[in-house]
Formats: C-alpha cells, structure tokens, sequence
C-alpha cells in the first residue's frame, strides 16, 4: 500500500511513522515548505529549547526506508488533492490551522494591528513572514490581544532580555530587532476573567520570573475563591495562585511593564492617535458576563490579536466552513473516498504537540481497517517524481532537508549555539540543491 501525507507536521509525520513502522505502508510526506515539522519550526517559541526539540525526533521518520518528504510541494497549486487520490491507495491530510481568526473591529486593518500568526512567523523565521524591525523599532507600548499561550509567548518575546534571546536559534535580523526594539509596555487584554484564561501554568509563571519586567493585574479581577472558580481544574487553579503571588509582590520601578486586562473587550483601535478603546465587562451573578459601558483608552502603538487559529478549505477536498476543519468520523473524512484527516485540521487548534500523535495513530488504525484488504492500485513511486519535475517544482527531498539542516547548525555553531535559522526560501532551496 502506498499512502500520501499532506503536511509535514507533528500530525503527518506520525501518521508517516506509525503507517511505516507499525504497517509497513510506504509513504510520501509533501509540505509547501522546504522544511518539516510544521508549528513546531514555525509556532513554538524558540527559547522553549526542550520543546523544540522533537523536532529532532520527529526527522528521524523521514529517514525511513518506507518513507519520501517531498518539500516545497503546495498540495492544491502543485499538485491536486484529486490527483493525489488517483495516485495513492490513500491520503491523509494534515495540513494544520495556521489562519489567523479576525476581531471585527474598527481600525483592525491598519498597519500597526496584526495577526499573532504573523508575529510569530517572523520571530520563528518563516520564510513567508513579514518583517517587524521597524514597528518594534517605533513602538513602546503594545497591546497583544487574547488569554492563551501564544498571546503569552508574544508578550515574552518583546520583553524578554535580548541577550537571554541571543541563545537561541531565531534568525539574526530578528535578534538585531529584538536588540532595537523600543517596546516597554505590553498590555494583555482579555473579554473575560483569569479562570478562563487557557494559559499553562509554566508559560504564565515565567512572566514573572523576566529579568526587568514587572507583572501588574488588578486584585480585583481574582475570584473571591480560587478553588470554586477552578472548578476542580488544577491547571486553573494553579495559574490563579501564580497571578494572586504577583498582587501581593512589592512594586518595583521595572523598566518593562506586563499589565493584564482582564473582563476588557476591545472596541476600535485608532491608529493615528496609538490607542486602543476596550469596555469593561462586569459579572452578572449568575456568572454571565456582559458589557458594563465603562470605556478605557490604552496607549497602543501596536495591537496584536491572538484570538485563535482556524483551518483553511483546501480545493477537492470535504470541509465544514462553521468549524474550520475537515469534517470525519474516525478520521476517514464524510463524503470521500480514501481520504482520512488528522492533527489542527481534524480537531481544531488544540491540545499539545503529543495530541497529534495519538489522533493521527487513531486515523491510521482507521485507514489500515477500511483499506488493508483492497488490492494496491497506486502508481510506482518514481510517477509522482516524475509529475513534479514536469511541472518544473523544485523539490526538497530528505537529503535536500538534512544539508539545510547542516548549515543551520554550522551557522549556529559559529556563534556557540546549537543552530540559527536559515530564513529566505531561495537560500534554502539552493542549499537543499547542495554543492
Ligand atoms: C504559536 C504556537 C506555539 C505553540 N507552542 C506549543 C508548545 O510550546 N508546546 C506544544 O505542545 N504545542 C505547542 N503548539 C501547538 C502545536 O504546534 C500543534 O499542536 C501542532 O503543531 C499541530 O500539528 P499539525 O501537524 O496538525 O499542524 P502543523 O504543525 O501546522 O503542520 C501542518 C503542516 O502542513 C503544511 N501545509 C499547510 N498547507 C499545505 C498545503 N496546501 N500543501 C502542503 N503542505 C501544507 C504546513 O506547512 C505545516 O508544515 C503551539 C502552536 C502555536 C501556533
């Protein structure tokens, strides 16, 4: 059996893995980027060293006799997801969740306002990203909206010392623009109160432990019991006693501020006078929350919003628009034939990186069931080559990938790190070209 993976990410290459090793099926792994592993290249912070590491883990897959990475390959402009069909006994799509979901407000639209998304594509080095040098270069205060952790890994890296950021593998015109950067304030403002919030205890607690960086919330915005507002979530309760520590600290002059604005929505961003306008929202006492009609202005030179991540509809393929993912019943995807889902496409954006792989074992084990006892009607494996050098698509295979690999860590090892991030897609497709 020979099966097709869309997205080099944490879903599709432990789809590739237990299709591999547990199934003996053979595998091509295609992602629009020259590089795998997906948000964790491009996604996790990059001074969460130990997080980024299985990325180291995740490659070994790719080295697989049984298995192919074809990068730089865009499924639905290369080739087609019909295509794909025709060509495999089956295909399973992991293409992730990495649009970014709108506030509807005025003012949302102008240059200073902003999709975390984008944020974190430049400080992780995507070649697709945008470059805020210059914004951060202008800014003080900035505004990021949203109570999970990318909104807290977003208010980190623009005020964490540079030179703890210096250790890391992020490109060094974003290190330069970390160095520049003006940014003193950064406000964290959220419609409701901090037992919604949907932090991991470890990533809230090290905003507090920043060099520098003073954390302010109102004593105010806690519950009046932690244990009734926790609802038996420990995780709840353990970010509630992190933040209720941080009102009973002394108050320090910081030079960098973290102010979180709980119960704040925001209203309209002016652009031309750098402020954001958020309405406070009260408790009603049967816990709903709802608009109090008191306005707040907070200084904003930027506003980044990071409200949630959404699936993408990917051309010939079944997709339910109210959800934003692939619409399956144990992974095999409603309405067509052979094609099975798994990872932020299937679920939606959530859960942790190992999430990934009991889903995309769980759709394997689907796939395996439906299809073991069908008779192999795919293509030789040198036909899909042959389609993509036709249509003039440059490729990375695996030892494309692994010669990036090598000079990221050259590069890095010339400034005692483990590795620096090779940014411009041309660099990289010349490097995967090798000598
Ligand atoms: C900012 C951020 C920080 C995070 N930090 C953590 C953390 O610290 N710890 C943790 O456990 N989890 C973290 N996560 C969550 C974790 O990254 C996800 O659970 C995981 O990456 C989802 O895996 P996936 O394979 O479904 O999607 P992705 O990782 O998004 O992979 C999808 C892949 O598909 C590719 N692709 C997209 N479209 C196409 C196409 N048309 N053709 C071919 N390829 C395509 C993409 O390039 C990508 O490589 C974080 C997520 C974000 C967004």
């Amino acid at each position: 059996m020979r099966v097709a993976v869309v997205g080099a990410g944490p879903a599709g290459i432990y789809a590739a893995e237990s299709l591999a090793t547990d199934h003996d099926v053979e595998v091509d792994v295609f992602d629009t980027l020259p590089v795998p592993c997906g948000l964790v290249r491009y996604g996790v912070a990059p001074d969460h060293f130990s997080i980024r590491s299985v990325r180291d883990k995740l490659v070994e897959t790719l080295e697989h006799s049984n298995v192919r990475f074809f990068g730089n390959v865009t499924v639905g402009t290369d080739i087609s997801a019909d295509e794909l069909t025709s060509m495999y006994d089956a295909v399973i799509y992991t293409y992730g969740a990495s649009q970014d979901r709108v506030l509807g407000i005025e003012g949302e639209d102008s240059d200073s306002c902003f999709a975390a998304t984008e944020f974190v594509k430049w400080y992780t080095g995507h070649p697709d990203a945008q470059d805020f040098s210059d914004k951060l270069a202008r800014a003080q205060h900035v505004v990021v909206i949203g109570l999970g952790n990318v909104a807290v890994d977003v208010a980190r890296v623009l005020l964490k010392s540079p030179i703890k950021m210096t250790e890391t593998d992020m490109p060094e015109h974003v290190l330069q623009a970390l160095r520049d950067s003006t940014v003193r304030r950064v406000h964290v403002v959220g419609r409701r109160g901090p037992q919604h919030a949907t932090f991991t205890t470890k990533e809230l607690k090290e905003l507090g432990e920043l060099a520098g960086v003073s954390v302010h919330l109102q004593a105010s915005d806690l519950p009046s019991s932690d244990a009734e507002a926790s609802e038996g979530n420990r995780v709840i309760e353990r970010n509630l006693k992190v933040m209720r520590e941080w009102t009973q600290r002394d108050q320090v002059d910081s030079p960098k501020i973290i102010d979180f604005m709980f119960y704040s929505t925001p209203q309209e961003y002016s652009e031309t006078d750098s402020e954001l306008i958020v309405e406070h929202m009260t408790i009603r006492p049967d816990g709903k929350i709802e608009p109090s009609g008191r306005i707040e202005r907070i200084p904003a030179d930027l506003v980044i919003r990071s409200v949630g991540y959404k699936g993408a509809h990917l051309p010939g393929v079944a997709f339910d628009s109210a959800r934003s993912v692939i619409p399956s019943v144990d992974g095999k995807i409603i309405g067509m034939e052979r094609s099975y889902v798994a990872g932020w496409i299937k679920r939606g954006p959530s859960g942790i990186i190992g999430t990934n792989k009991k889903d995309a074992v769980a759709t394997v084990a689907t796939l395996v069931s439906d299809l073991s006892n069908r008779p192999s009607s795919a293509q030789p494996p040198d036909y899909v080559v042959s389609i993509l050098k036709d249509r003039g698509v440059d490729y990375v295979d695996v030892s494309g990938w692994k010669r990036i690999d090598a000079a990221e860590r050259e590069l890095g090892s010339s400034g005692g790190k483990e590795r620096t991030t090779i940014h411009d897609r041309h660099a990289m497709l010349n490097l995967a070209k090798g000598p």
